[in-house]
């Protein structure tokens, strides 16, 4: 009998029953009242979530949308931006605000270890941005910036925009719009949210949304915060169609979110990560990220020497685990895995139990359980 698939990829991540029946509702009206009090309920659940007085926005498009929206509604051409980058998503801000006419600076990590926030400091020192990204989880390296510790020495800086990448953490990763002085915050449906593709969500708080009013009209249409903003305080009105089903999945998901406590969340997600983590040391693969940056969410799978990964990821998928190929200097020698969302224990024992019997049929010695007991005294204890 064919082993059931577990897709463990950093996103889409696996969607769970009361969400899939969402995706699976006959699509009403967007401007069915049910529909229209269910997208007003969402944003509202959204902006008390992540914590901001400001908007929220919830359009069809996916992570990368949401990026392209947080820079075309904080900066014009010719506008400085200051890009920390921890790997292949943070890099991507760069190509965005250079096609944008934007003078770009980069500060980048070597993969696996993250910028400082003196490093930073120092930067916004010396030049003035008007905006500064930061990947909170960049999911090519499982590394995780200091968000909160950055946003703190960044309110100094008036005139700098903190905009945060929030992709592979929002939903997972402490984050708290205000609280952390973070300006604008992006995130897609299909990571911690769980829920299929196509949503790109975002928060803006109080002195993004005066940036974005100073810059007049913006060549962007469909981006534009403006042209949204009526819309997310009353759904009934139109500017681009609601993906009807995508709304209710993610409202579902908020649902879910609110009834397990976001510092629950918080909690599972980490206790989780070191679980597994420890879990996959012990069986003798390495993390790529040190250990005081490394992600809630995902993990960079360094393999042991001489482990032929096609082969690995091969066997893995047979025995259930979908994971992801590592990325550029990674590729060929780690595998990517996602640990975030709506996955309970069963299905994290189950990979780990599949890793241990991947490695025994590849040839790897290997301890029958050592893994699991290891991922369950880490993340019990
Ligand atoms: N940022 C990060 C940190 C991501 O992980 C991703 C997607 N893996 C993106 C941005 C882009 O999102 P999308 O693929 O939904 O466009």
């Amino acid at each position: 009998m064919k082993n059931k698939k577990l897709v463990m990829i950093p996103g889409p991540t696996p969607t769970i029953e009361p969400i899939q029946l969402q995706m699976a509702r006959a699509t009403a009206s967007f401007k069915d009242p049910d529909f229209v009090r269910d997208f007003k309920e969402l944003v509202i659940d959204l902006k008390e979530m992540l914590g901001t007085a400001g908007e929220c926005f919830v359009v069809a498009g996916t992570g990368t949308l949401a990026m392209e929206m947080a820079i075309a509604n904080a900066t014009k051409g010719g506008d400085a931006v200051l890009v920390v980058s921890h790997g292949y998503f943070g890099d991507r801000f760069v190509d965005m605000c250079k096609r944008r006419s934007l003078q770009v600076d980069v500060l980048s990590s070597e993969w696996g270890k993250a910028v400082s926030v003196d490093e930073i400091e120092e930067r916004l020192s010396k030049k003035s941005y008007r905006a500064l990204t930061v990947t909170h989880v960049d999911t090519s390296t499982g590394t995780r910036a200091p968000v909160e510790e950055i946003g703190r020495m960044v309110r100094r800086f008036e005139e700098t925009l903190y905009i945060v990448d929030g992709v592979c953490a929002t939903g997972a990763e402490p984050e708290h719009v205000d609280g952390m002085g973070i300006d604008v915050l992006l995130t897609g449906s299909q990571k911690a949210f769980g829920v299929s593709p196509g949503l790109a969500i975002l928060w803006a708080g109080a002195g993004a949304l005066s940036r974005r009013k100073m810059l007049g009209t913006i060549p962007d249409a469909y981006m534009d915060f403006e042209k949204w903003m009526p819309i997310m305080n009353d759904p009934f009105q139109y500017w681009g169609t609601p993906p009807v089903n995508l709304i209710w999945a993610l409202k579902e998901s908020v649902r879910l979110i609110k009834e397990e406590g976001l510092e629950n969340r918080y909690r599972r997600h980490r206790r989780d990560a070191l679980g597994i983590q420890a879990a996959l040391e012990s069986l003798g693969f390495r993390i790529l990220a040190e250990p005081e940056c490394r992600a809630a969410t995902l993990s960079n799978i360094l393999y042991p020497e001489g482990m032929d990964d096609r082969q690995f990821r091969i066997i893995l998928e047979e025995e259930g685990i979908v994971v992801a190929a590592g990325l550029g200097a990674y590729a060929g020698k780690a595998f990517r895995l996602g640990h975030m969302g709506h996955i309970d224990r069963h299905v994290v024992v189950s990979t780990i139990c599949a890793i241990e019997r991947t490695l025994f049929r590849i040839g790897h010695p290997v301890e029958f359980g050592k893994g699991i007991r290891i991922y369950m005294e880490k993340s019990l204890g």
